[in-house]
């Protein structure tokens, strides 16, 4: 039997991030898609908010995505748009940028990689024992894995066949999405009424138009067709505008779900697998991608045996409560798409107070994940929360903080006079760097905050612990997270 270290089901973007992640530490990994190859059919996620951006440029990689995209202040809360662009961050804005381009751009960044696929190929079940994981696909014999990873959509057979419960609350709504071409020209934009809201817009090829438009009722869990599409569109706009040739026609609703738990034994869930949402506010996708850069580092030291298996446990208790928000947050901001003249009012009082700067900053921090702060106790602004990218001045010459995060391997920035801190029994597994910082301390919606001694930086780019001149406390946080010495 084929045997692999990672077996991840699905390869979206969250199991391409893992892939990418288990592979920059050295995890023999194999995902299993059941696409034919990595093509997305359809347009889908419309972009990727801040903190994802900077995941992204934390592996050297942002660039991509960057010169495919449209830098814009997208970070919405309901229809009010929240500027960011004083957040102190290199990438102050959202990426607006189709999802079947993210894929693409995963797919040609993870090919670079030692990542194994195998497309047109379904996870279709599995059982576990203390050793490992049996995976069992549609086509073929089975896989043996030391981790099985469902990243495999809203509809998980992993989450499934796992037993893990998906609590959360039924659809109330339902939109149609699709991309189609028309015999009439559609008015381009978003048009909000009393059934909720709709957009219309020419895609870049010129030919098609990609529709959103919200059904008068809830739809059925049935495919939609063109005349389901038809139907909805003469509804809001009194015409179809002669679609036809459909590329692709889809419906998602406002289904609002989270996986009660992230890992069952050796199986875990990242992405939609673990929690499904209405996409007001363009989270899922940035959700899921920092769900794997989360997990990646963790299952990667395990898989070592540098790290015990219960440090997986806190990729769920940091991971959870993050969505769990954003769950709230969007069944929240989805009321307030609704056009009915109450509703309109309710976004009139919103968007006056959202404007506001102190709720502008909360909410905008929210959207764009770049207030994330995992709960790593008590001390200075900066433990749990994201690491700047500064510009350090180090013996070699100038560089980046997210330069050092190139590779996926724990950081330890030393920023004072040198000496102190001994981290010489982790030599071989964190990087040690002095540096010198001379600008200001800044945190997205804190603001200044004191200049640390030093700090020790997890892969993912959070910071572990933070130094005051003295190493209290950095023994425990080197072990707590890059195993015992
Ligand atoms: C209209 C719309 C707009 C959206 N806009 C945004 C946005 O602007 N920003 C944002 O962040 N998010 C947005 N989202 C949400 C986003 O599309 C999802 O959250 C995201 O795709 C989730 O990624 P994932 O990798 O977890 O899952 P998926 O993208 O669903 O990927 C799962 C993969 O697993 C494969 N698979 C499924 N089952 C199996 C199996 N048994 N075996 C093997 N492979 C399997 C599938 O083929 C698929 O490739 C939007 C969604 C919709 C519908």
């Amino acid at each position: 039997m084929a045997e692999h270290a990672v077996v991840i089901a699905g390869g979206g973007p969250a199991g391409m991030m893992l892939a990418a992640e288990l592979a920059l530490a050295n995890v023999d990994v194999l995902v299993v898609e059941q696409r034919p190859d990595h093509v997305l059919v359809g347009s889908r996620a419309g972009g990727i908010h801040s903190r994802t951006i900077e995941v992204l440029d934390q592996r050297g990689v942002a660039d991509r995505f960057l010169a495919e995209g449209q830098a814009v202040q997208a970070a919405m809360f309901g229809t009010t748009v929240l500027d960011m662009s004083d957040f102190p961050t290199r990438h102050p804005y959202s990426l607006g940028i189709w999802q079947n381009k993210i894929e693409r751009i995963m797919a040609d960044w993870i090919a670079e990689l030692p990542v194994r696929i195998s497309y047109g190929c379904e996870v279709t079940g599995f059982t576990q024992d203390d050793t490992g994981v049996e995976v069992e696909l549609s086509d073929g014999p089975p896989l043996r894995a030391q981790y099985l990873v469902g990243c495999d959509g809203g509809r998980s057979t992993v989450r499934k066949t796992a037993g893990i419960e998906f609590p959360g609350w039924d659809a109330t709504k339902s939109n149609l999405i699709a991309e189609v071409e028309v015999t009439e020209e559609p008015p381009q934009g978003i048009r909000t009424d009393a059934i909720g809201v709709h957009g219309l817009h020419r895609m870049e090829d010129g030919r098609t138009v990609r529709v959103v438009v919200t059904e008068r009722r809830l739809g059925p869990s049935t495919d939609p067709t063109l005349g389901d599409l038809s139907e909805a569109l003469v509804a809001v706009y009194g015409t179809d505008f002669g679609i036809h040739s459909p590329i692709w026609i889809s419906r998602f609703t406002d289904m609002t779900r989270q996986a009660s738990a992230y890992r069952s034994g050796r199986v875990l869930l990242a992405g939609d697998a673990a929690h499904v949402h209405y996409p007001a506010g363009g989270q899922g996708l940035s959700l899921g991608v920092q769900d794997a850069v989360n997990l990646g580092w963790k299952l990667a030291q395990v898989v070592k045996g540098t790290s015990p298996e219960s440090l997986l446990d806190t990729y769920r208790d940091e991971r959870h409560p993050v969505a769990a928000r954003a769950l709230r947050y969007t069944m929240a901001s989805g009321l307030l798409q609704r056009g009915d003249e109450r509703t309109r009012a309710l976004v009139d009082v919103v968007s006056e107070l959202a404007s506001m700067d102190e709720p502008r900053r909360r909410l905008a921090g929210i959207i764009s994940g770049l207030d994330i702060r995992y709960d790593l106790g008590e001390g200075h602004p900066l433990l749990g929360r994201r690491m700047p990218d500064l510009d350090l001045a180090t013996a070699d010459g100038p560089l980046r903080v997210f330069t050092l995060l190139h590779e996926a391997e724990p950081v330890f920035l030393n920023l004072g006079e040198g000496g102190g801190v001994d981290v010489t029994p982790w030599a071989g597994r964190v990087r040690m760097i002095d540096a010198e910082y001379v600008g200001p301390w800044e945190l997205p919606i804190i603001g200044a905050v004191p200049a640390p001694g030093a700090v020790l930086i997890r892969p993912d780019g959070y910071v572990a612990w933070v130094g005051d001149g003295t190493d209290t406390g950095v023994g425990d946080a080197l072990a707590t997270w890059f195993g015992a010495p």
